[in-house]
């Protein structure tokens, strides 16, 4: 198909109006689900004493909005890649049938766990840090905004995967949306404030091969700790598990609910 270039310039808007506006109105959801509707409730479930003010928020969600327009630019690149046969296995892939289709879309969030194991660590080497992920650590306690609040090159590493992976990896097409959607579902949620997810007995949390609020809370607190972002495999194996953290899960998720809310400081302070 022959494109124009101003349709090809509309198609580029339409695509990242499209995506800002699925991830705005995501981000504004949980922030006024968890910070407003339920705020009291889920008072024991809060991480931190201390709320981030309002200008880091605004913040945050503009340079995610900056991060989700180079999403969207790199997304049409692959729409076009693939319309020129870049990606001939993927193309097979969409006949292979639903079995196949889980299987991809498993494959592709645990090959980006992965990916992002390594490329976040690398991210931390001090000589890379301030050009790669400094925007990020700049939320040291995060919100709900803070999921996409990035450096232009980690927005570049972070969707270089999205581009790759399809090349390489027989991934039907419909298996790349339900991967964008889990990433910013659990993006999101990483980034609340709030552990939601319910303790074990033990004290652990239920699916512990998952990685929860706390996980990642703790590697915006101290960088040297929680460097995968949805499944605590890696960390265990490599030895990058904060040492505290179960201890941490633990007191924030098992905080009895009918415990008298602590008085709510963030509005003292306001
Ligand atoms: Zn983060
Ligand atoms: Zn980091």
């Amino acid at each position: 198909m022959h494109l124009s270039l101003t349709e090809l310039g509309q198609w580029w808007l339409n695509g990242i109006f499209h995506d800002g506006r699925r991830y705005t109105v995501f981000a504004i959801a949980v922030w006024f689900t968890l910070w407003v509707v339920l705020r009291r409730l889920i008072r024991p479930r809060k991480i931190r004493e201390a709320t981030p003010p309002a200008r880091q928020l605004v913040l945050e969600l503009m340079f995610s909005l900056r991060s989700i327009a180079v999403y969207s630019t790199v997304g049409i690149g692959i729409n076009l890649g693939e319309r020129a046969g870049l990606y001939p296995m993927s193309g097979a892939a969409q006949h292979w049938g639903w079995a196949w289709f889980v299987v991809a879309a498993v494959a592709m969030i645990v090959a980006q766990d992965a990916y992002i194991y390594v490329v976040h660590r690398w991210m931390h080497r001090p000589r890379w840090f301030r050009t790669f992920h400094r925007r990020h650590h700049k939320s040291n306690n995060p919100s709900p905004f803070s999921a996409y609040s990035f450096d232009l090159g980690e927005a570049l590493l972070m969707v270089g995967f999205v581009a790759v992976w399809p090349a390489i990896f027989p991934t039907p097409w419909g298996v790349v949306d339900i991967f964008m959607f889990h990433q910013i579902f659990r993006n999101t949620l990483l980034h609340s404030g709030y552990e939601l997810t319910p303790a074990r007995r033990d004290g652990r949390p239920w699916f512990d091969f998952l990685t929860t609020t706390t996980h990642h809370d703790l590697h915006h607190a101290q960088a040297a700790y929680n460097f995968a972002p949805w499944f605590t495999w890696l960390d265990r194996w490599f030895g990058t598990e904060h040492p505290e953290y179960q201890a941490r899960y633990a007191a924030t998720a098992q905080r009895p609910m009918r415990a008298r809310p602590e008085p709510d400081r963030d509005l003292v302070e306001a």
